[in-house]
């Protein structure tokens, strides 16, 4: 394990972290809404191009209303996320694209926990791009059978979970169904275990956090809570212990 090789990846996840407010307002919007492009306290246009998206602001340039999660509430997410994923991989060939899971995976838990959606627009690409991705890694150092074991347990959770998100009651929903595909990828590359420890972790985690919140009485039997954050949490809780 080299420190400096985590304290590289904690920096660079944790700078890319702390672009993330701005983005994750405007595609925290409910479903079948346009992307917001506007400031909903003062009505002001946000602004354009790059800048409109990506900044460490999370406040509205015109007003200072707060929109999106706090900056360094992101920031730090993703450092932390960026320097246990380079602790557990260590100087692979696929750590960048790890760490690039990692950074989008802080977007989606935000964007979850204001308004309970995992964008397609996030996550789609993201599937369509990551078998690409890797098998260029795998063009140059010839781990095929990782590519395609990667794909298999893709393929497999996709099936399992986007079942489970079509039974009738459940608080899982297709947006999980999909980023627990996509993760999957990122585990079935490292192992069958790290895709079985992917696949439990995220209901261990939410047990407890589910059942403080039911006997303090902040939420109801009935409530929908955000999958997601759990999801991506023990996705990476995943990747440490499949790894270590
Ligand atoms: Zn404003």
């Amino acid at each position: 394990m080299s420190p400096l090789l985590i304290g590289t990846c904690a920096t660079a996840c944790g700078v890319a972290g702390l672009l993330l407010p701005r983005a994750a307002y405007r595609f925290a919007v409910p479903f079948g809404e346009p992307l917001r492009d506007i400031c909903v306290n003062c009505g002001a246009s946000l602004p354009l191009g790059t800048r409109g998206w990506l900044s460490v602001r999370s406040t509205c340039p015109t007003c200072a209303a707060r929109l999106g999660p706090a900056t360094w509430a992101t920031g730090v997410t993703a450092g932390l996320a960026g320097g246990l994923v380079a602790a557990a991989l260590g100087p692979v060939a696929v750590l960048p694209l790890f760490l690039a899971v990692a950074v989008l995976g802080v977007l989606l838990a935000a964007i979850d926990i204001a308004c309970r959606r995992l964008p397609d627009t996030l996550v789609l690409p993201a599937l369509a791009v990551t078998p690409v991705l890797f098998a260029a890694v795998a063009a140059v150092t010839g781990q095929w059978g990782d590519w395609l074991r990667a794909l298999l347990a893709c393929l497999a959770s996709g099936v399992v979970f986007i079942g489970m998100a079509l039974l009738p009651g459940g608080g899982y929903g297709m947006g999980d169904a999909k980023v627990a595909a996509l993760l999957s990828w990122y585990f079935g590359w490292l192992g069958w275990q790290a895709v079985l420890l992917g696949a439990l972790l995220p209901w261990l985690l939410n047990a407890p956090l589910l059942l403080a919140l039911l006997v303090s009485g902040r939420v109801g039997w009935k409530s929908h809570l955000p999958f997601g954050p759990a999801l991506l949490a023990g996705g990476l809780l995943a990747v440490c212990v499949a790894a270590w």
